[in-house]
């Protein structure tokens, strides 16, 4: 029998004792959604954070929506987006009623919104801009604040890959966090919505259900009684079993953080031993989650045959991101537009294998099997 050789995932949550007790104890409490628990989650998570107060939601897709919402952001508005993102980023633009305008990013080398480009894509509508600091490597936000002041915007932050960041955020604009089971802590779905200004930040809290002036909670515990619709809500709630997970995995999520960033080392190390001719985007020191570990492949390397052959040896891989632009959905929205910086990274991006629970031995195998992948090609 030949040896298997056990798979390396790309990412997989952390889950013990501690989130199997946390969750019996919710059941046991008898009280299901929007409780107490919830509201300790947030008022954690703001901590950790540094900002004054959060507000947890279904989703970072619901935490988005609701950022645009809270300001006003609708028909007949722009809203300047990335295109290297996941789609949801744009989705949640659409969903508001506004336009999304999409911008290039500054380079393969630094997949983030370039804001010489930005600057170029305004017009008499533009309302807001939605950046998203990629694989959690941070932006330089003092910079996007400057130029949302300039022009009146809102700044929101997709930080679906920031979780724990030790960046300031949600500072400047809306923050809006995911922690779907692939990202750096997880509540299976779930996300939290951060607000600087405090009368926006009531009112996406409010939106989140229904627009409605109380909670179930405040009425069973007899702090309302009926309650008022003020305007038009949505469901976007979070329940009490999601923000028991969310306070154990809050908990550790620095010390996760921690080893990604020790790996993601140790991936450059390797690779910059092994095989030059794979890059890592971002530099060493630029502070970072480290929620990803994207690599550039030589250009003109044919990546589904290399993610077949990590496949074949049980290594797990992925792209981060199929350009939103080339969606069919999205194709129509300015199809002369060329994002090239995008359209090249998107092509040549590979992303390998990071997660809390990989030993520097299989960050040494998974390099050690892109390189033997990238050899057969080379000799064809
Ligand atoms: C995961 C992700 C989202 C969506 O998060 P959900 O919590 O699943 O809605 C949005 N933007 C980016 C960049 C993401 O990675």
């Amino acid at each position: 029998m030949p040896d298997v050789l056990p798979l390396i995932e790309l990412a997989a949550p952390t889950l013990g004792e501690a989130e199997r007790h946390a969750l019996a104890e919710v059941i046991t409490s008898g009280w299901l959604t929007m409780g107490e628990r919830v509201r300790a989650f947030e008022t954690a998570f703001a901590q950790l954070h540094d900002v004054p107060d959060a507000v947890a939601v279904s989703s970072a897709t619901a935490a988005l929506h609701l950022a645009l919402a809270a300001h006003d952001i609708g028909p007949g508005d722009e809203v300047l987006v990335p295109s290297m993102t996941f789609v949801a980023t744009v989705n949640a633009v659409v969903a508001v009623g506004a336009s999304p305008v999409f911008v290039d990013v500054v380079a393969p080398d630094t997949p983030h919104l370039d804001l010489a480009d930005a600057r170029r894509r305004l017009t008499a509508r533009t309302r807001a801009v939605v950046v998203m600091p990629f694989g959690g490597y941070a932006m330089d936000l003092t910079a996007w604040r400057a130029f949302a002041e300039e022009h009146d915007l809102v700044l929101v932050e997709d930080a679906a890959h920031c979780a724990g960041t030790s960046a300031p955020t949600g500072v400047h604009g809306p923050a809006a966090f995911s922690f779907f089971t692939n990202k750096n802590m997880t509540t299976a779905e779930g996300g939290m919505l951060l607000v600087p200004d405090p009368d926006r930040r009531e009112r996406a809290r409010r939106m989140r259900a229904h627009g409605m002036t109380a909670s179930t909670l405040d009425r069973d515990r007899g702090r309302a009684v009926g309650y008022d619709v003020v305007e038009c809500g949505h469901n976007f709630r979070m329940d009490e079993l999601r923000a028991a997970l969310g306070l154990v995995q809050l908990e550790r999520l620095p010390e996760w953080n921690a080893r990604r960033r020790e790996l993601s080392a140790h991936y450059r190390a390797a690779l910059a031993a092994e095989l030059p001719a794979v890059t890592v985007p971002f530099t060493a020191e630029h502070p970072t989650t480290a929620h990803l570990l994207p690599v550039l492949l030589p250009a003109g390397t044919d990546r589904a045959a290399v993610m077949a052959a990590l496949r074949a040896a049980q290594v797990q891989s992925s792209v981060h991101y199929p350009p939103v632009h080339l969606f069919t959905a999205y194709g129509t929205v300015d199809p002369a537009r060329k994002l090239p910086r995008t359209e090249e990274f998107g092509a040549r991006e590979l992303t390998l294998p990071l997660h809390p629970a990989l030993t520097t031995g299989d960050v040494d195998r998974v390099v050690a099997t892109l390189g033997n992948a990238l050899a057969v090609q080379h000799r064809v």
